[in-house]
């Protein structure tokens, strides 16, 4: 498929889901040391899948897919044991070394959309995310929407802290021009239409929470409380999760090169108000020998490299938003 653009055609892949025909579902889980976890975890989701099954509600060739994000402690071998015990349910995909949720979760996806799915529910290992709205996301997605977003209702369970940095960094994402689902995470269903629209997004610094939103189609979204997480520690400590969201913010915005501009502008007029004022004081007789000139000198030097480096900066933003090479836009439909 071309990069410029995604082609739903839906006259080809319209959904034919029914009692007879229910969507292969394709749970992702991405693991990072969580050992002390996941055979619960992987009790949790073998309940679910028979439950669904059960009630029709998804195909019996659903699976559960665990990404091992280059995991330390005995991930891998838990990973590989649930397989070996029923290989139609659980598979397993192992990366080479640690690359991050993101990068985990997008291999999951991707390997979801090659096994064939109809849609995929990726979540966290740590089942903080509440198994139970499932059925809800699939009610969503048989009505028609492509991605169902699971948007946490409350934050009771959050420290003050974690609750008002999320909101802090929800605000300037989308002072930055950039669209997010606040209060969602990665716990979301995204159809296959939706993955092979992913798809075609090639770039190298993932932030999904990002990117999704971008996608369009039809969406919706379900909300739940988040829990706390069941066993082992949370693999975002602070200093990653600054990293997480100066990279949300430079991958999705180039609005901080536009702002050095801005500034540059500006302090150029602030020079130019000086020159004003030392004109006017010149002529008043109050002028301090030496002060003005300089004043002006410095506001206006300064106003000028700091333009020239924003201009600059607008080239290399346009440079950056290209090399990306995301998709123009995706067609929905076609007739
Ligand atoms: N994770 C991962 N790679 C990493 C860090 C985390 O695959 O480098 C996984 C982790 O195993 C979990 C999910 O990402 O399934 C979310 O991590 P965690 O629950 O530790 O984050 P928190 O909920 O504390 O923000
Ligand atoms: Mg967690």
């Amino acid at each position: 498929m071309a990069t410029d653009s995604v082609s739903r055609g839906d006259f080809l892949h319209s959904k034919t889901v029914s009692a007879t025909h229910p969507p292969k579902i394709f749970f992702v889980v991405p693991c990072c040391n969580e050992e002390a976890v996941l055979v619960h975890t992987a009790n949790v989701l073998e309940v679910k899948y028979q439950q669904l099954v059960q009630k029709t509600a998804i195909s019996r060739d659903s699976r559960i897919i665990f990404v091992d994000d280059g995991s330390k402690d005995q991930t891998w071998s838990i990973i590989h044991k649930l397989h070996e015990g029923n290989e139609k349910l659980f598979g397993g995909v192992r990366l080479a070394h640690n690359r991050g949720h993101q990068n985990a979760l997008y291999a999951g996806l991707m390997c979801a959309l090659k096994e064939g799915c109809d849609a995929a529910i990726s979540m966290d290992a740590d089942l903080q995310d509440d198994v139970g709205i499932v059925e809800k996301f699939i009610e969503h997605y048989v009505k028609g929407d492509e991605i169902v977003f699971g948007v946490r209702s409350a934050r009771k369970k959050d420290t003050w802290f974690k609750k008002t940095s999320a909101e802090i960094f929800y605000k300037v994402f989308s002072w930055m021009g950039a669209e997010t689902v606040p209060n969602h995470a990665d716990y979301r269903l995204m159809s296959r239409v939706a993955l092979e629209a992913l798809s075609e997004y090639q770039e190298v610094n993932l932030f999904l929470r990002g990117i999704v939103p971008m996608l369009g189609f039809r969406t919706s979204k379900v909300y739940y409380e988040r829990g706390e997480r069941v066993a082992g520690d949370s693999k975002y400590p602070l200093k990653k999760m600054i990293a997480f969201a100066v990279q949300g913010i430079t991958s999705f915005s180039t609005r901080p090169l536009s702002f050095v501009t801005f500034a540059g502008s500006v302090s150029v007029l602030v020079g130019f108000l000086m020159f004003v004022y030392v004109l006017v004081s010149l002529f008043a007789g109050k002028a301090i020998a030496g002060w003005g000139s300089l004043m002006c000198s410095v506001w206006m030097i300064g106003g000028f490299i700091m333009l020239s480096l924003g201009i600059v900066g607008e080239y290399v933003g346009k440079i950056y938003l290209e090399v990306k090479h995301r998709p123009r836009y995706c067609i929905e439909t076609e007739l």
